[in-house]
């Protein structure tokens, strides 16, 4: 059985997501589907789905910790979830949240 891991998305570069232009009009990457980190398999990457988020958390924020290290980011990553670009999509809501709105 082939490990997974998680890698930084190559098309959004852990973005998630692309400013379609100055407006701040924003469109969901499709290759992690708005993630901004898939999974990688077998030479494969593939969209981690949401049911994952929470068993995959620990090591979404510490990637996401040094992509905004890279990025001479200081402060603390912000979950997908918390992030205002994301609210109002999949990615918005909390997956540790115990009430689930489906
Ligand atoms: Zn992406």
């Amino acid at each position: 059985m082939n490990r997974k891991t998680i890698t930084r998305c190559a098309s959004c570069d852990g973005f998630g997501w692309f400013e379609a232009d100055l407006s701040g009009v924003t469109e969901e990457c499709d290759w992690c589907g708005g993630a901004g980190y898939v999974y990688h398999e077998a030479g494969r990457d593939s969209v981690i789905p949401k049911a994952d988020y929470a068993a995959a958390a620990d090591e979404l924020e510490a990637l996401e910790l040094e992509r905004l290290r890279e990025l001479g980011y200081q402060g603390v990553a912000k979950k997908p979830w918390q992030q205002r670009i994301r609210k109002d999509t999949q990615l918005g809501r909390n997956p540790y949240s115990k009430t689930d709105e489906d």
